[in-house]
């Protein structure tokens, strides 16, 4: 069964609001087995609005559409859909009566131009709103699902999830069964994992994608089958495959971060960690505190961002500075010493580095990073060169120093 999603609003078109609600409903839709084959986002015009659901009931057998639902007169989604089915708008009572209800529970005057948004297209089915005031509704049309849910990002998530994912699965009963998962990567290029992984990504069973994210380059798997089972050993066997191959490469599964992954390492070794950080301004104090109960094994971490506070902080010797730059190897060493001492952890992990845009030399370009992580034994240091802007150099380093960590842990 192939869907199409409609985004309405004119906000939608002009480079500034960007419609996310199409997201969350592929990815819902696809969990029932339901496959997006189209995306329309499209202005609150009467014409062109028409024409979009007209190109949907043509070649989608699901259509959702979002937005349009309010009570003024750039809210025509109803009205439109409503004249191309040939229906009339009938008030909903058991609507009318909810919406008046929030109006009464927040103690306000209710306006009589609300009465609008309780109109249904005969045939339809309302969809409840427990987050806000405009109702949703379906019908059901020539075996054509037609959804319509407010735009609202909270309220279209929660109807979606309350209400009309249920409708959907008692409609199309799929006779196909989705099974998902994504493999986060981190230190291996896309292009090697392309060759490493080239005969599974071929197959084309289970459906596999690449994509490169500032956190490494996800696989995903997506297996689809005529059973649950099935697709549930398909796509286990294939992440199996994609470990054996991969090795420590993959450092977590769906909505796992690193962060999470290194917190869930420290703890079980009852280690504890601390950090210096100078580009990545506390970049990756705020990924590790990301995590619930990481003060468990999260000490404490400085940004040291000039010369002077890495030696006033950290004990980092001014002629060490002077000597080799703030941004080498020694000092990334001597900010992790010094960290880990003045901390008292089992590990202290420190970056410094150029993230530019300015400040790069020819012996010392933009995305140059140093990254020391100290640990009883001793103090370890790499050197990496990151592309790219401001951000992304300060992302991948941080994403880099989890990785370190990671990597010590499970050595
Ligand atoms: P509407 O239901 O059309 O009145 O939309 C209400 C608000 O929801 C708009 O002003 C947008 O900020 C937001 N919105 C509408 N459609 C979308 C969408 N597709 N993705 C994200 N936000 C949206
Ligand atoms: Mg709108």
């Amino acid at each position: 069964m192939r869907a199409e999603i409609i985004a309405t609003g004119s906000e939608l078109l002009t480079g500034r609001t960007v419609d996310t609600n199409s997201l969350f409903l592929a990815d819902g839709l696809l969990d029932l087995g339901i496959e997006t084959a189209f995306k329309s986002v499209v202005g609150d015009d009467e014409k062109d609005m028409e024409e979009v659901f007209r190109r949907a009931l043509d070649r989608a057998e699901v259509i959702v559409i979002t937005g349009g639902l309010g009570p003024t007169e750039d809210d025509i989604t109803r009205k439109v859909l409503a004249r191309m089915l040939k229906k009339r708008l009938v008030l909903n009572e058991k609507a009318l009566k909810a919406i008046k209800d929030v109006f009464a529970a927040r103690n306000r005057e209710y306006p009589a131009s609300n009465d609008r948004q309780a109109l249904i297209p005969s045939g339809g089915r309302v969809l409840a709103n427990p987050v806000g005031i405009a109702p949703g509704f379906f019908l059901i049309e020539e075996g054509r699902f037609i959804a319509v849910l407010p735009g609202v990002p909270q309220e279209m998530r929660t109807m979606f999830s309350e209400s009309l994912r249920h409708e959907l699965a008692a409609h199309c009963r799929s006779e196909v069964f989705i099974h998902r998962k994504v493999l986060h990567t981190w230190g291996i290029a896309e292009s090697k994992v392309n060759e490493q992984l080239e005969d599974i990504l071929k197959k084309g069973k289970p459906v596999m994608g690449l994509t490169a994210r500032e956190t490494g380059v996800d696989i995903s798997i997506l297996a689809k089958e005529g059973s649950r089972d099935r697709a549930l050993t398909l796509a286990d066997r294939t992440e199996t495959e994609v470990r054996k191959r991969l090795g420590d490469a993959v450092y977590g599964m769906d909505s796992q971060a690193m962060e999470e992954v290194v917190g869930a390492l420290l703890r079980h070794r009852k280690l504890t960690l601390s950090a210096a950080e100078s580009c990545t301004g506390g970049l990756i104090s705020s990924r590790i505190t990301n995590t619930p109960g990481s003060s468990d094994y999260f000490e404490r971490a400085v940004v040291t961002y000039s010369n002077a506070s890495k030696t006033e902080l950290l004990g980092v010797p001014a002629e060490l500075i002077a000597a080799h730059g703030a941004v080498s190897r020694e000092v990334a060493a001597a900010m992790a010493t010094g960290i880990r001492e003045r901390a008292k952890t089992s590990l202290g992990i420190a970056i410094t580095g150029i993230a530019g845009p300015g400040g790069g030399t020819a012996e010392k370009p933009v995305g140059l990073v140093y990254l020391a992580l100290a640990t009883a034994e001793g103090v370890s240091v790499e050197e990496r060169r990151f592309l790219g802007d401001r951000d992304q150099i300060r992302q991948r380093t941080a994403q880099a120093a989890l990785d370190m960590v990671r990597r010590h842990l499970i050595a």
